[in-house]
């Protein structure tokens, strides 16, 4: 196997799909978070994602034991000096994303490549804090990862033609195929979502209908399987305004400013599916 192990950076909502989906297809997986409170979260989700997959995947013969006993859970970055190629996933947070990367970047093999799984942060910019921008490549999995086939693909400023190859095959192994686009903030996906999200949380602070009702309107009228509001507990709240407030001061365009009513709900840790509650209730 070409990727043996692969390290994946961060065990939140979409560290644990992607360790899910490469461990079962055959990877050792070294995930790597901040505390041992996280990595307990993280097999609780990964436990209640295999059931989830099991469900809709019926016949599929995945061994949740198989698939557990792939993945290293753990704190300690040192482990990732054996990654044959990186996925990282941390808070989408230029801070912290800046600081993780500057770190693994001394630990793993300089030939190993860096896949940014990010909303709307530059890849070009993650590429300039390491000592091999022409390996880093944005990869934004779609969330949930393992029943997700496309992969929005981002070409930074430096990244090689081999290196978008070796995402390819990388991607490939995972059963996924992926669009390729440039390195601008939002890329395509999230440069329309985010906004459409945003727009949808002014209609209810404003309002003009109810979440539940602007969700409606899009799944009857056209055919959208979620609506914004439901797309956005799905993602996470404080993910979401991250990322609008990424492409704020990106653009410094006053068309991406946060809704007041995201930021109080995020404050008040209405963060969507994970907390149990946003535009919706999840008990
Ligand atoms: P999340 O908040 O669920 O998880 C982030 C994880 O990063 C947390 O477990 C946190 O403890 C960990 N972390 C923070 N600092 C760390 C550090 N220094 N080292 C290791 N781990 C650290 O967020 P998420 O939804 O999984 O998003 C992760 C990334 O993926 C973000 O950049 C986000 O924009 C992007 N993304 C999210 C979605 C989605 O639907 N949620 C979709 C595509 C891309």
């Amino acid at each position: 196997m070409e990727f043996t192990t692969v390290g994946v950076v961060g065990a939140g909502v979409m560290g644990v799909g992607v360790a899910q989906n490469l461990a079962q297809r055959g990877h050792q997986v070294v995930l790597v978070d901040i505390s041992d409170e996280v990595l307990d979260n993280a097999r609780r989700e990964l436990r209640n994602s295999l059931r989830a997959y099991a469900l809709f995947n019926k016949g599929s013969g995945v061994d949740p034991a198989a698939v557990f006993e792939k993945i290293e859970f753990t704190t300690d970055y040192e482990l990732l000096a054996k990654a044959d190629f990186v996925v990282e996933n941390v808070t989408e947070d230029w801070g912290i994303k800046q600081q993780v990367y500057e770190r693994i970047d001394r630990i793993v093999r300089p030939d190993v490549v860096f896949a940014v799984n990010t909303s709307a942060i530059s890849i070009t910019r993650v590429g300039s804090v390491t000592t091999r921008p022409d390996r880093v490549i944005g990869m934004h999995f779609m969330n949930p990862v393992p029943m997700k086939p496309m992969v929005e693909v981002i070409r930074g400023h430096h990244t090689t033609p081999e290196t978008i190859d070796t995402a390819r095959r990388f991607l490939a192994g995972m059963g996924k195929e992926c669009i390729v686009v440039e390195d601008v903030p939002g890329f395509v996906s999230n440069r329309v979502l985010m906004l459409t999200i945003n727009e949808a949380a002014f209609l209810v602070q404003d309002g003009v209908a109810p979440a539940a009702d602007v969700d409606r309107i899009f799944q009857t009228c056209f055919d959208h399987k979620m609506g914004p509001l439901e797309t956005a507990d799905l993602i996470g709240l404080d993910t979401i305004l991250k990322s609008v407030e990424v492409l704020y001061e990106s653009f410094n365009d006053s068309k991406y400013r946060p809704a007041p009513l995201l930021k109080k709900m995020v404050a008040a840790g209405l963060l969507g599916r994970k907390s149990g509650e946003g535009f919706h209730k999840y008990h």
